[in-house]
């Protein structure tokens, strides 16, 4: 900030000074006024017009020296410069000049020295700022010099004693302390300059300007030990005042300034952060010694290289590049980061990139800091591991498995597919772990929650939420009595005993569990109730008897208490020769002769009476008994078929149903062409009725097994013909001899148009591939007439007879 003109004042009665004066002095900055007498100068000093007064020493009214004593007292602006001009000789004490307050000394033939001299004093009178505590006991002295910093802008707080100074000191910040030294009261300028020295390094080193009126060596040696940064004579001076204390401030600046760089570099050179700057063209110019403890990169290797070289062999490569494309756009980055040592190993950086502007020069910057927390993601990754994972078993914890339960419930409530819970609660595990020890314990959980996760699919989730107490999610079930399945399994599973070994001794230990059930969202869709029902049914299971499952439904307890009541009764079955085979009469459209039958398993259950085989085929079908079953039909129904051939019809073919289950059993097949052998039956008394499923399979296994039956005469037939998918160039490439159309079709041969048109084009194409056809499930002599008209080939059902027992078979047909 400009401050106004600066005023020259010359005091001359010789015109001529006042001639060089205006022309070598008037500019932008500088004024002069020329006056003749101090009775002319004495008004523009008194309203402070005058900024730096030259006096000749000879004057009419008095002389120089004379004059500036006046001013000094007298005025109160009277501090400004005041410069004698001398001519040679006429003063012979410089000395008494300078202890009136004269500020210097020219003489007239040195006026070019003069004119330099004063050309310095306009700069110093730019405005200042800063915050100035004075003290001075001379309460005019001190209006005086504080209404005149005041007007230079600074801003002034004055006292008169040491103490009050002091204590003002400690609550502010001053930027520099002007005090004079002889001082009312009890504490001296002195004490309190060193009290304020003694201040340095909690606020900093404040300047001070000390004033005083003795000047001699003593003194100044004392100012000189107690750090006072420079000192002044009285009377004080304006020009002089202000010049010293601008360069003390100017001074202080620079070493704030140079402080701050200082300690900018020190957080550079020393941070454990690491630091690196790049230009305008995604270069880096610089880095700190803690980005090559970091990276492995010395500043040379990185220096000219753009940052993304540091994520060369990264893991995400792709972070880095999107950093600083991202960069492009915007101004700063903060985020994590995956990059490279220069050993090869990943780093993960927590980066944060700032653009800057250099002040100085005209270019942009970015300015990144990064830390590495490899170490702390790793630690937190494992954190993560030992707040979710089971550490024996690595299954979820309990804590995980709420979190996948509460995900996959919501996902159900959106699919409409049912969900299962099953709690797992080990039967008597304590004892393991008192007679065996708890390492033994621990590996049996471990070698346990294996078998576990053998029995489910990928997409279950098998949890260990307790000492011996595992839980597993069954997420997106279309039948829920897959559940059972699986709990069947879970059990079964644990039957075989463990073998496991410690460092002294193998065990075999032998476990069961008990397993509770509990399905969303019939039992509930709430989390909480489904742990909680789950819980309980597992409690039933226990109550039960253990090594079991139990549901927490009734309906479904009951069904599966009761299915599994009647497994156990069906492995009994064939020992205590409970089933029966039944023939149910297959009639011949065109001959009218019943030279077929279709064998039916019926099971005489000792208490539950009769049983249908719908009711008992899926459970034996699902636990694999239906290959025993299957073999024992097999063996009736061809001794009955021989039977019969020899004694009534040698003609007569009798039906035998086959289940997928039996299809896919490697043995059956051989099995039973070796009983044929045993029995010495031709394989054309028989036929193999297979559902649809078994022709879309389309493998070679199963034709390899249609050849073996074809080849001894076993003719082939498809049951259930329509209720599935098979078309009918399958019929013709697996060489099928008939086709049994299903009786839901039948049923509806008057009532839906459609399943006429259907049963009329089946068995009309069935003709074309040379293909026998059987109806089944005739009940009406309409429909008896209606496939008679269609010119179908057979016809089964209770129109002609209901499945008969054997004796009663041979009474109504062969007799
Ligand atoms: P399927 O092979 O379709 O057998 C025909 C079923 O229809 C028999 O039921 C039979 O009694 C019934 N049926 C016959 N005529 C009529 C009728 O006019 N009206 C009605 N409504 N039903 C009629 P069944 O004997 O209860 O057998 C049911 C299913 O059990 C059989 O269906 C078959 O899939 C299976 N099955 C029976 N015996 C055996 C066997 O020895 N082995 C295998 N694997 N499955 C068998
Ligand atoms: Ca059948
Ligand atoms: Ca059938």
């Amino acid at each position: 900030m400009e401050h106004k003109k600066f005023q020259i004042l010359l005091i001359d009665k010789n015109k001529v000074y006042h001639q060089i004066f205006f022309k070598s002095l008037s500019s932008k900055n500088i004024a002069v006024i020329a006056v003749c007498s101090t009775d002319e100068a004495i008004p523009l000093i008194a309203s402070n017009k005058v900024d730096f007064i030259c006096c000749a020493y000879q004057l009419d009214e008095t002389n120089g020296i004379e004059f500036c004593k006046l001013l000094r007292k007298k005025y109160i602006n009277a501090f400004k410069p005041f410069v004698l001009l001398t001519s040679s000789n006429e003063i012979k004490n410089l000395s008494t000049a300078l202890t009136n307050g004269v500020t210097d000394v020219f003489k007239r033939a040195d006026i070019e020295e003069l004119l330099a001299f004063i050309k310095r004093f306009p700069n110093n009178h730019l405005s200042l700022t800063g915050k100035v505590l004075y003290i001075e006991d001379d309460k005019t002295q001190q209006n005086i010099v504080k209404k005149m910093l005041e007007s230079y802008g600074l801003s002034v707080n004055c006292f008169r004693f040491a103490e009050d100074a002091w204590g003002n000191f400690l609550n502010n910040d001053y930027d520099l302390v002007i005090t004079d030294i002889i001082l009312a009261g009890g504490v001296s300028g002195l004490v309190l300059c060193n009290r304020i020295k003694r201040t340095i390094g909690q606020k900093g080193d404040i300047p001070i300007l000390a004033v005083t009126a003795f000047d001699d060596k003593i003194r100044r040696l004392e100012f000189f030990h107690l750090g006072i940064n420079d000192y002044l004579i009285k009377p004080l001076i304006e020009e002089d005042l202000i010049f010293r204390i601008r360069s003390m401030l100017q001074q202080q600046e620079i070493t704030k300034n140079a402080q701050e760089k200082e300690i900018s570099a020190l957080i550079y050179n020393n941070a454990s952060d690491a630091m690196f700057v790049v230009d305008s063209q995604d270069k880096i110019i610089a880095t700190n010694p803690a980005f090559s403890q970091i990276t492995g990169y010395s500043g040379a290797e990185a220096f000219g290289q753009s940052p993304v070289f540091l994520s060369a062999n990264a893991q995400d490569k792709d972070s880095y590049h999107y950093v600083w494309q991202h960069l492009s756009n915007t101004k700063a980055f903060k985020g994590e980061v995956f990059s490279t040592h220069k050993n090869g190993e990943t780093i993960i950086q927590n980066l944060s990139v700032k653009s800057l502007k250099s002040s100085d020069l005209d270019s942009q910057y970015k300015v990144a800091i990064f830390t590495d927390i490899t170490e702390k993601k790793r630690i937190e990754a494992q954190l993560l591991q030992q707040a979710n994972f089971d550490e024996l078993t690595n299954l979820p914890n309990r804590r995980l498995f709420k979190e996948y339960l509460a995900l996959e419930l919501n996902k159900n409530n959106r699919d409409k597919t049912s969900l299962v819970v099953l709690f797992l609660d080990l039967d008597h595990f304590k004892d393991v772990n008192d007679t065996r020890g708890h390492d033994i314990g621990d590996l049996l959980l471990a070698a346990i929650a294996k078998r576990i996760q053998h029995c489910v699919r990928n997409s279950d989730t098998v949890a260990r939420i307790g000492g011996d107490e595992f839980a597993i999610i069954l997420p997106n079930l279309v039948h829920k009595n897959k559940a059972e399945i699986i709990a069947e399994n879970i059990l079964l599973a644990l039957n075989k005993p463990f073998i496991l070994a410690n460092n002294h001794a193998s065990h075999q230990i032998v476990i069961s569990m008990s397993i509770g059930i509990a399905i969303a969202p019939e039992d509930s869709n709430n989390l909480a109730d489904l742990i909680k029902f789950a819980d309980q049914a597992m409690y039933k299971a226990k109550n039960n008897g253990r090594n079991q499952f139990c549901y927490f439904t009734k309906s479904m307890q009951e069904t599966a208490l009761y299915k599994q009541a009647l497994l156990k009764d069906l492995q009994h079955a064939i020992k205590h020769q409970e089933f029966e085979l039944y023939y149910q009469p297959i009639i011949n459209l065109k001959t009218k002769a019943v030279d077929h039958a279709e064998a039916l398993i019926r099971w005489h259950h000792p208490t539950l009476g009769f049983i249908t085989p719908d009711k008992f085929i899926p459970l034996a079908e699902e636990s694999g008994l239906i290959l025993a079953i299957g073999n024992w039909v097999f063996e009736q129904a061809a001794t009955t078929a021989k039977y019969w051939t020899e004694n009534f019809n040698d003609n007569f073919k009798i039906s035998i149903n086959k289940s997928p289950v039996q299809f896919h059993s490697k043995s059956q097949t051989t099995q039973w062409l070796d009983y044929l052998k045993q029995i010495n039956l031709s394989g054309k008394q028989l036929i193999i009725e297979l559902t649809e499923g078994i022709l879309l399979e389309n493998n070679n296994s199963n034709m390899n097994k249609l050849d073996k039956y074809r080849q001894c005469g076993i003719a082939l037939s498809i049951d259930d013909f329509g209720t599935g998918y098979s078309s009918l160039s399958y019929l013709q490439k697996f060489h099928v001899d008939l086709l049994k159309i299903d009786k839901c079709f039948i049923n509806s041969l008057y009532t839906k148009k459609s399943d006429l048109i259907l049963s009329e084009a089946i068995i009309a194409m069935a003709h074309k591939l040379g293909i026998i056809v059987i109806a089944e499930g005739v009940e009406t002599q309409k429909q008896y007439a209606r496939l008679e008209q269609l010119n179908c080939d057979y016809v089964q059902g209770y129109f002609i007879a209901k499945p008969l027992k054997q004796k009663d078979f041979e009474q109504l047909f062969f007799k």
